[in-house]
């Protein structure tokens, strides 16, 4: 130990002298010193990630598929199929999870899912969801950005970095995420033919995924990418990560339709046992239409979940605006009250929104942008003007609602 510049003042953890260290801190009776602070916050956090851990095994246990779906209702409306499916998936993960595997046990395997369906209506959502429900590390990326190593773009690595930062850099917790590949259908390969240029955003990065969805080790830069070349990389496994995949497959429709063989439009089918319904063709998909469509079997394997989301009509349109626990509607009413103005709209108003956006053609994720064009201005004004308001409400008029979206850029558009 070092010179002290005052011999009684010590670290009462390590016995540092005052003089040797760069802050000692007084208690009641005892001191500490920086270096003993810094190493007592590393074993605490140590320990809360420990518990943490364990907290997550015994929750995971408990949560069966009809509670998942449960949970999932609340969110996410309609679905029926994509969430028994899900939670069943997601269930059966966990469990395997939990699976102390012996030589005689049977070893269960991972139950990473694809989801088809139409944009916005709801892929994102379910997988956002079931990682809330079940208090693990989530991440969302676009299959799009990743190209074979080597090639400029993301390598699939880099999928495993968003995680680790989802995670807070617990790996322990990491391991036991989610990840959501969204338009996996992307990625598909661009012909059977091998062509002369190398395929690398699409078939390359298939063949790139295959060992990360199995579970492997990998080394990850815990900062991404190739800016950060010295950075010390960490090892993350990946067998206990659940992925789902989604996209929208455009096109896929027909294959299915040949498969079935019927045609896409025109006329239902009197197959000899069932109707078909022609107008949500996802219904009867099969691994062998993602193989149609361009995935390699090999992936097709390695995701073998397979489930679909059905498009939305508008009933289902009006519901997702008003009725689930965070819905638009309830978001406004929420912005507005914390202005203490209390706001109500003409049920004229929904079906409006509704019907724009049923012209928009992006599920859901078009009320969003309608609603923001109808009620910009009064976001706009009602701070500044609140205090002068005679009686704090706030009523949305169906002609008010018309005026503000002709005025808005949100027409252009609906025509263009
Ligand atoms: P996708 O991933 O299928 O393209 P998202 O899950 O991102 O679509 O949905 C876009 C938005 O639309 C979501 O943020 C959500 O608010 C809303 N949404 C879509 N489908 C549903 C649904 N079935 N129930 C409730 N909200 C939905």
């Amino acid at each position: 130990m070092g010179k002290t510049n005052n011999r009684d003042t010590r670290c009462s953890f390590c016995g540092i002298g005052k003089g040797d260290t760069q802050m000692l801190i007084a208690g009641d009776g005892a001191h500490i010193c920086d270096r003993c602070i810094t190493q007592a916050s590393e074993i605490l956090n140590e320990e809360l990630k420990q518990r943490k851990s364990k907290h997550l095994q015994t929750a995971l246990k408990l949560i069966r598929p009809a509670e998942i779906k449960e949970h999932l209702d609340q969110y996410v409306i309609g679905q029926d199929d994509a969430k028994k499916v899900i939670s069943v998936a997601v269930y059966n993960h966990y469990k395997r999870l939990n699976q102390k595997v012996d030589k005689d046990e049977i070893e269960l395997e991972k139950s990473n899912l694809i989801v088809v369906g139409e944009t916005g209506t709801g892929k994102t959502l379910l997988a956002k969801t079931v990682a809330k429900i079940l208090n693990v590390p989530f991440c969302i990326v676009d299959a799009t950005v990743l190209t074979e190593a080597g090639y400029v773009g993301e390598d699939v690595e880099s999928i495993l970095t968003r995680l680790l930062q989802a995670a807070d850099y617990d790996v322990a917790a990491a391991e036991r995420g989610i990840i959501y590949i969204d338009e996996i259908d992307k990625i598909a390969r661009k012909s059977d033919n091998p062509s002369i240029t190398r395929d690398v955003s699409g078939e390359g990065v298939q063949q790139a995924l295959l060992k990360i969805l199995e579970g492997t080790n990998v080394n990850v830069p815990p900062q991404g990418g190739r800016k950060h070349p010295d950075q010390k990389m960490i090892t993350v496994n990946t067998s206990n990560i659940l992925f789902i995949c989604g996209g929208a497959f455009d096109g896929i429709q027909k294959k299915i339709a040949n498969r079935l063989r019927t045609q896409t439009v025109g006329y239902k089918m009197k197959d000899d046992s069932d109707d078909i319904d022609l107008n949500n063709l996802y219904k009867y998909i099969t691994p062998q239409d993602l193989k149609n469509f361009g995935l390699i079997p090999e992936l097709i394997g390695r995701l073998p979940v397979l489930t679909y989301l059905n498009p939305l009509d508008k009933e289902t349109l009006l519901n997702i605006l008003t009725k689930p626990k965070n819905a638009l509607i309830k978001q406004y009413e929420k912005l507005f009250e914390y202005e203490d103005i209390e706001i109500t709209f003409d049920p004229e108003v929904y079906n409006l929104v509704v019907d724009k956006a049923w012209e928009f053609k992006l599920g859901a994720r078009g009320l969003r942008s309608i609603c923001e064009a109808i009620m910009l201005d009064a976001m706009f004004e009602i701070p500044s003007i609140k205090d002068q308001m005679e009686h704090k409400k706030l009523h949305i008029t169906v002609a008010y609602a018309n005026d503000k979206l002709d005025k808005s850029d949100m027409k252009k558009l609906l025509v263009a």
